[in-house]
């Protein structure tokens, strides 16, 4: 039985990217998380990390009866790292069920603002949003949260915690990259740059929303709906019928940043990928209308007749045009086919 708790007393690794966001990760933890982990009685190791992968092999060779949580302060980039090295561990199926935390200390705070969401309290940003984030780490509540594991065409099999995105939200993200010292403000200066180049992205995409499976194999938690990639779907499988898109977002969870609340229906373990396209001859303007709805989830009431949304439980995607971007939570991967599958519940996180 998953204990619903954080022990009385925990002991917890804080591992802090330094370089994150606007670099002031390591302030905001001297300024604010510091004194509150203090407060509330829970002995913290800090771990600064110091260059991309060293969270990841951290994961991967932690002894976990010496730790109680890991917690990031950082972006989103920082915990799909940890993710994904307790995953590679050949005692995955323990390691992923080790508490994860996020404190928002990044430029993509997505979970962070996901998390804020689900309390039920108003929307805030920046440092407010920090500081909501540790009140609700200190009251050490842990909940199931879903993975979706991402077959690419030669690369390893990589699970994701967020969102999956091709076409015009995939290009905003990295485009955005150089605004990064803007904050999360990134996003939207993105967004505008991006609409004022509008194309198109042509592609096949299918997905399943029945849970029956079709297949078994692999090390780490079998992908039982899927078939290998170059092979045919099988027939409960639906094929979109346009192959010209804008966007293709694929959510797990409420946010896609700290001010974009893509999926306003999702919870934690609902075991859904919530599936958004936007069919290709959306003008300019509506589509600035959709993004500017997001900000409150609202775009679904926009009545949008380009913009489709279905809940499914797996899904296949084939970019047709030869170069493009694929991002998993907000990280390029490799661009080309792939398939997806939720793990309803599979890791656990503190959302008090
Ligand atoms: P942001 O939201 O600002 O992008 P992330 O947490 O997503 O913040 O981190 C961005 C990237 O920085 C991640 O890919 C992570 O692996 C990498 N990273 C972690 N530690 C360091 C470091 N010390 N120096 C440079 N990059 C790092
Ligand atoms: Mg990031």
């Amino acid at each position: 039985v998953d204990p619903l708790f954080l022990p009385r007393s925990c002991r917890l690794m804080l591992l802090v990217n330094p370089q994150s966001g606007k670099g002031q990760a390591l302030a905001l933890y001297n300024s604010h998380i510091q004194r509150m982990l203090n407060e509330a009685g829970i002995p913290h190791t800090l771990v600064i990390t110091e260059r991309q992968n060293h969270a990841r092999e951290l994961m991967r060779e932690a002894d976990l009866s010496q730790w109680d949580a890991f917690v990031i302060l950082s972006g989103d980039g920082l915990l799909w790292e940890v993710i994904n090295g307790l995953l590679e561990r050949p005692d995955w199926e323990k390691a992923i069920r080790t508490p994860l935390g996020i404190l928002p200390g990044g430029s993509g705070n997505a979970l962070a603002a996901s998390i804020h969401h689900y309390s039920g309290a108003s929307p805030v940003s920046s440092e407010e949003l920090l500081v909501s984030c540790g009140f609700l780490l200190c009251k050490r509540l842990v909940s199931h949260m879903d993975l979706v594991s991402i077959h690419l065409s030669s690369s390893p099999r990589l699970f994701s915690f967020l969102s999956l995105a091709w076409g015009f939200v995939a290009d905003v993200d990295i485009e955005s990259e150089k605004y990064r010292h803007v904050g999360a403000a990134r996003f939207t200066v993105g967004t505008l740059v991006r609409l004022a180049s509008l194309r198109v992205y042509k592609g096949r995409l299918a997905y399943l929303t029945s849970s029956r499976s079709a297949n078994k194999s692999l090390t780490g938690p079998p992908d039982s709906l899927l078939l290998p990639l170059d092979q045919p779907l099988p027939s409960d499988w639906v094929v979109v019928q346009e192959e010209d898109f804008v966007l293709m977002l694929a959510m797990y969870q409420s946010h896609l940043a700290e001010d974009l609340m893509a999926a306003p229906g999702a919870t934690m373990d609902d075991g859904i990928i919530h599936l958004f396209y936007v069919r290709a001859g959306i003008s300019r303007a509506a589509l600035l209308k959709l993004f500017l709805a997001m900000e409150k989830g609202a775009h679904l009431a926009a009545n949008c007749q380009h913009l489709v949304y279905k809940k499914v439980r797996a899904l296949r995607l084939e970019p047709h045009s030869a170069k493009g971007i694929i991002t998993v939570d907000g990280e390029v991967v490799e661009y080309g086919p792939l398939q997806a599958q939720v793990h309803r519940g599979l890791s656990r996180l503190i959302t008090g």
